[in-house]
């Protein structure tokens, strides 16, 4: 077994974590978070570029409007963020850390995803976070999916290969990924061009029902999905003196999520719909001017994601046609689905017991969700390039997006670890 860390090391990654935790940020307002992360991998040499640098802004989905991000960039300020690489951001979150050795070998790109949950956290002593005084700063932000241990697994990552780069060719890539949650900003990263030139892309998300000591090597069944908010526009009136000078929003939107939940599923596959959120009305005796709808569709191939989406699209200007309203419909979050390479899937099987703390290859991960890291792994391979994403087993308090939700922070270490060992292995082949 090889010691890629010693316990020192592993003792600072585990405050960073617990650092990152107490600042967590939602998707698109990781304006501390990035600015934290962005002055460590400058300490270490790393050639940074943040926000607006690394995103194709024409696919940056769901992001709210800059007025609104506005009071979330004054936080960060006000919580002690670097006023220099807030500016960089030009108001768009994330960062790319590379390293050239100027040496031939292969491009390696690595992605962590940074951003937090919109749920508050739990209060009380049950729960380790508030316990030993690191839960959340921020209000309804919460890291209850375990981005707090990816950022700083890549962190802790960028120290070790920047201490070894005598020892690497080639470049590696740090993908400090912006507003998973949501699957907002994945496709925004992998259009920017930033991943164009990469021949192989590691990626991890910790949890995910894979219990500590345990590495599955690969994950299968990601759902296609899109996110879209429909927003209703009636007009208001009088409910006793005029009910029919009004239209009436709310009825569309009701009738809307009644029959959206009527869509047929597909012989060829797994569909989903879920709508979310219904928001409408402003007072008892007003005919309902407005109402938002927050949906998402799934299934399993595009093609199939597609069917459920077109299928709601007319059932969406059906209820407007209903009663007579006015609608916009804007796209919030979009993700594929992904297969990893099974030559990497072996690699990580392969080297995942050499890892002190890993005990388990567990089997390959049925996912059953979204991520968005797909797009990335699919630029890669569209260019000829191959891509994994693997699971870091670690014991969870609660389930992932729970108020209570907290890791084993042995997975940090283990995951540098395994993290090193797959960069190096991979260096050994060119
Ligand atoms: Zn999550
Ligand atoms: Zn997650």
């Amino acid at each position: 077994m090889t010691a890629w860390l010693d316990g020192e090391a592993v003792h600072r990654l585990v405050e960073l974590r617990r650092e990152l935790h107490a600042h967590a940020e939602t998707g698109w307002t990781e304006f501390w978070t990035t600015a934290r992360i962005a002055g460590i991998l400058d300490g270490l040499g790393y050639n940074v570029a943040v926000g607006r640098d690394i995103l194709d802004l024409d696919t940056v989905m769901g992001r709210p409007s800059d007025e609104d991000l506005a009071p979330f960039r004054e936080r960060a300020l006000g919580q002690g963020a670097d006023q220099g690489w807030i500016g960089r951001m030009g108001g768009y979150t994330g960062a790319l850390a590379t390293m050239d050795t100027g040496r031939p070998g292969p491009v390696i790109a690595l992605r962590f995803d940074i951003d937090a949950v919109d749920v508050a956290e739990a209060r009380d002593e049950r729960h380790r976070p508030f316990r030993e005084g690191f839960a959340s700063l921020n209000e309804n932000a919460m890291h209850a999916c375990g981005h707090d241990a990816h950022a700083a697994i890549g962190l802790g990552l960028a120290e070790l290969l920047s201490r070894r780069r005598d020892e690497l060719a080639g470049a590696i890539k740090f993908v400090f990924q912006p507003a998973e949650e949501g699957v907002r900003g994945g496709k925004a990263v992998a259009g920017s061009g930033v991943l164009d030139d990469v021949d192989f892309f590691l990626a991890a998300h910790v949890g995910m029902g894979v219990p500590s000591g345990a590495v599955a090597p690969g994950c299968k069944d990601f759902l296609c999905t899109t996110k879209f908010d429909v927003v209703y526009r009636g007009r208001s009136a009088h409910a006793g003196g005029a009910p029919n000078e009004g239209r009436n929003a709310l009825l569309a939107g009701a009738s809307a999520s009644l029959a959206l939940a009527g869509i047929p599923p597909h012989k060829q596959g797994a569909t989903r719909l879920n709508v979310g959120v219904m928001q409408a009305g402003t007072g008892r005796n007003v005919v309902p001017a407005r109402a938002v709808l927050k949906v998402e569709t799934r299934g399993q191939t595009p093609d199939l994601d597609d069917y459920v989406y077109a299928r709601a699209m007319e059932v969406v200007a059906g209820a407007a046609t209903m009663y007579g309203v006015e609608y916009d419909v804007a796209k919030m979050g979009e993700a594929v689905d992904a297969v990893s390479d099974g030559e990497l899937v072996e690699l990580v099987a392969d080297r995942a017991l050499s890892i002190p703390g890993v005990t388990t290859v567990a089997p390959v991960l049925s996912l059953g969700g979204s991520e968005d890291v797909s797009w990335m792994m699919r630029a890669v391979q569209g260019r000829g390039g191959k891509a994994v994403y693997f699971v870091l087993g670690s014991d969870i308090a609660a389930g992932h997006h729970n108020e209570y939700f907290d890791i084993d922070e042995g997975v940090i270490g283990t995951g540098v670890s395994l993290f090193a060992d797959l960069v190096f292995s991979l260096q050994r082949r060119g």
